[in-house]
């Protein structure tokens, strides 16, 4: 091969096509796909780093106008060719620039110095070494002369001292490594975020009927070879960790390795420690929290075949393994599997393309599966197994639904029922543990007006601000933040108050009613740093406190066997969201949230507070019945054409002009709606959501069509046709497949 094709840096975003540089001689050979190297490049030949994407025989450019590589870059971190390939995929099936698509997938962008001491042995025997110490010194080899001196007095020394003490640079010390006369040793100590935390147990559980079914289902599967998507639909409790566990440890016995998707809010302590109960130090985690070097240490000890288990959110999916067996995704109804930045990726497709390239296998498990993975299943696309009872056959808890229409009608005003009270006064009487669990972002809520009833917005971006504790209003999205005004900016009234039913509200009215109980409150106010999110689940976990009050957060993780009662407040909440998937979220909010009373012996109950008592998503939830909910969901999907019954592709649009973008979005529609294909519904153009963030306007367009296939060729169609129009580029338009949440 003469010429090799690369990419510009991933930090020069502006620069997305490949680049055909011609090989050196000395580099013949030694080039291989995913390697980091320096070109010259632009006018000035300046140097820079890309990373190789292909080779070519014949140049595509007139021969004379091809630069030369200047080099491999040292010390770079090789991405794996897999990762490359998986890469163009994404680039290809979500719609983005190369170089986006590249900076998702490669994990480690710059290697950070790794904690390691290098030393240097002498290889040559004394009295071979004073001859050639001679032989130096008549050739005035100096630096070399000192160097051997040194190591003939002592057989080894610190690689530190050489450079430092004897003056020796890198380059003699690799020349007499090449000559045999010594060698470079390097101990690297790697940064174990879990050193020493946790002891590898060698009995574990035995697995009920019906884990052990799922487990040899899948095995049997697995050994003849099928590699069809697995799920593991079990209810909360049922033992899907178990069952995965079971699975990774028949796949690492194979000489395979395994990943192991969770959502990041799920990876917690005790889930982490329960996989190093099993898999000791073969196992290791990827996520946002650990610092940089251990990240890029975790990066190496994957990349070197150190662990044979990596559990991480939907990044982990990048690790650098070579020989991957199987994948697990564990709560893979969850909608923080999709990427919600370009290249627009759900995690659950990109497992199963990176599956299909090492053959492995790809397991999904959930209580709560998505409407689009259950109709698969279902329909026999994956394979299904379930797992239908608790564990030691706990009973699922009892559910009640309070209607609080009915609630204000007899003239309870609190935001605690009156059926939430009494069983919360009983839970606190028995010394047992209650979860109060509010369905919204954990803050104190958005300020209106009692008079006109504008709430009071960002004026960037369109949404409501929120009151925090120190009287200030705060945007979400922006950080704007101003004084909670005296009166309403629209209408000049001074009747206006914060909402009362943020998690700070909650938590004080539990305080006020029961002055004896200890309450814990998690939300994005009480979870900032690194580790308050652990301490307040474990905190609750040693029983510190009788009441965790929270958003989201407290659904999942951890188990609780003391907590015997959870408390919905406002279920209805996310039933406002504005997509197609309100329902389905709000139900298995619900269900995992109820899921979470009566983990240990004791029966649980949950109490769902709502508006709305009879939505199916609300009902069914209270019932445990997801075939209920799944049938009466799927109806409606039919009915207006949303995934799984149809695909969706979003296209997004936004710009600082206003104007100029209306006049953008309408003949991008036309040029859609002119090329009518038979069964595509277009709708739109119309602002988003959220119509301006951080004073850029947005505007969507969303298109249907029952064959994937049709919109993907679309999406193509269309990037090539605004490529060539320049007024294009003056707005910036993305694809989304599938949208999970509204743009
Ligand atoms: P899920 O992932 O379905 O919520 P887990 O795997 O976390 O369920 O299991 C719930 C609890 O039951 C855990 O504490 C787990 O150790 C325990 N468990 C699971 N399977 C068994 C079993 N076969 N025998 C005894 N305990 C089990
Ligand atoms: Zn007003
Ligand atoms: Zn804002």
């Amino acid at each position: 091969m003469e010429f090799v094709n690369v990419i510009v840096d991933i930090s020069h975003e502006k620069v997305d096509r490949v680049f055909q540089y011609r090989i050196p001689e000395r580099l013949q050979g030694s080039l291989q796909a995913g390697m980091q190297v320096e070109i010259p490049f632009g006018r000035g030949n300046r140097p820079t780093k890309g990373y190789v994407v292909g080779f070519a025989d014949k140049p595509d450019y007139p021969p004379e106008k091809i630069k030369e590589l200047t080099g491999i870059v040292e010390g770079s971190v090789r991405a794996e060719a897999q990762l490359i390939a998986l890469a163009a995929w994404m680039k290809e099936r979500y719609g983005s620039t190369m170089n986006q698509a590249l900076k998702t997938v490669l994990l480690v962008k710059q290697k950070t110095r790794q904690k390691q001491s290098r030393k240097l042995v002498r290889l040559i025997p004394a009295p071979q070494g004073e001859v050639l110490l001679r032989e130096y010194e008549r050739k005035h080899y100096r630096a070399k002369a000192r160097l051997l001196a040194a190591l003939l007095q002592e057989e080894t020394l610190s690689y530190e001292k050489a450079v430092e003490e004897l003056k020796v640079s890198a380059s003699v010390i690799r020349g007499l490594a090449e000559q045999r006369v010594l060698r470079v040793e390097s101990e690297t100590s790697y940064r174990n975020p879990f050193a020493g935390h946790f002891v590898k147990k060698e009995q574990h559980v035995i697995l009920n009927e019906e884990q052990r079914a799922a487990v040899e289902g899948i095995w049997a599967g697995y050994q003849q070879g099928i590699r069809k998507t697995c799920l593991l639909h079990g209810v909360t409790g049922s033992g899907k960790t178990e069952v995965y566990m079971e699975l990774i440890a028949r796949v690492v016995r194979e000489g395979k390795q395994a990943v192991v998707l969770i959502p990041e809010i799920a990876l917690t302590f005790q889930t982490v420690r329960r996989f190093h109960e099993r898999f000791g130090d073969r196992v290791s985690v990827m996520h946002s929290r650990l610092s940089d070097g251990e990240r890029y240490d975790q990066f190496l000890r994957a990349k070197e075949g150190d662990i044979d288990v990596i559990i991480g959110p939907r990044s982990a999916l990048f690790v650098p393994f070579a020989r991957i067996g199987m994948i697990i995704m564990d709560e893979e109804h969850e909608s923080s599997y999709k990427s919600e930045t370009v290249p627009r990726y759900h995690a659950r497709e990109a497992a199963i393309f990176r599956a299909g390239m090492c053959e492995a296998l790809v397991v999904l498990g959930s209580a709560t599966p998505s409407v689009e993975s259950y109709e698969y299943a279902r329909t026999g696309v994956y394979g299904f197994y379930r797992l239908s009872r608790r564990v030691n056959d706990a009973a699922l808890p009892e559910v009640s639904i309070v209607d609080l229409r009915k609630e204000l009608r007899e003239g309870n005003r609190s935001i605690f029922s009156r059926k939430l009270k009494e069983a919360m006064s009983e839970r606190l009487q028995k010394g047992q543990q209650i979860m109060l669990f509010l369905n919204r972002r954990g803050l104190s809520g958005f300020v209106s007006c009692r008079s006109c009833g504008q709430a009071i917005k960002c004026p960037h971006c369109d949404v409501t601000l929120s009151l925090h504790n120190d009287g200030r209003l705060r945007c979400h999205y922006c950080g704007y933040e101003m004084r909670m005004p005296d009166a309403c900016p629209a209408c000049g009234s001074r009747y206006i108050s914060g909402f009362r039913a943020g998690t700070q509200q909650i938590e004080r009215e539990v305080r006020k009613l029961y002055p004896g109980a200890e309450v814990l409150r998690m939300d994005h106010d009480t979870t900032r740093t690194r580790e308050s999110y652990e301490q307040i689940l474990t905190a609750f976990g040693q029983g510190e406190a009788d009441v965790l009050v929270g958003t989201q957060m407290i659904v999942k993780g951890h188990d609780f066997p003391n907590v015997t009662l959870v408390g919905v407040l406002a279920a209805d909440l996310s039933l406002y969201a504005t997509d197609y998937r309100a329902s389905e979220r709000t139900f298995q909010i619900l269900t995992q949230a109820a899921g979470r009373a009566g983990r240990g012996e004791m029966q649980g109950e949950a109490v769902i507070q709502t508006y709305t008592p009879d939505h199916y998503s609300i009902r069914a939830a209270a019932e445990q019945d997801y075939e209920g909910f799944f049938r009466q969901e799927m109806i409606y999907r039919q009915m207006l054409l949303y995934p799984p019954a149809a695909s969706m592709l979003g296209i997004y649009l936004s710009g600082p002009d206003e104007g100029f973008l209306i006049k953008c979005s309408e003949i991008l529609g036309k040029m859609i709606r002119g090329r009518q294909a038979e069964g595509l519904t277009v709708i739109g153009p119309a602002a988003a959501v959220l119509s301006r963030k951080n004073d850029i306007y947005r505007r969507v367009i969303y298109l249907k069509h029952r064959e994937e296939a049709v919109l993907l060729d679309m999406e193509k169609r269309l990037e090539q046709e605004l490529e060539k129009d320049t007024v294009w580029q003056k707005i910036y338009i993305q694809f989304d497949h599938n949208p999970l949440n509204a743009y």
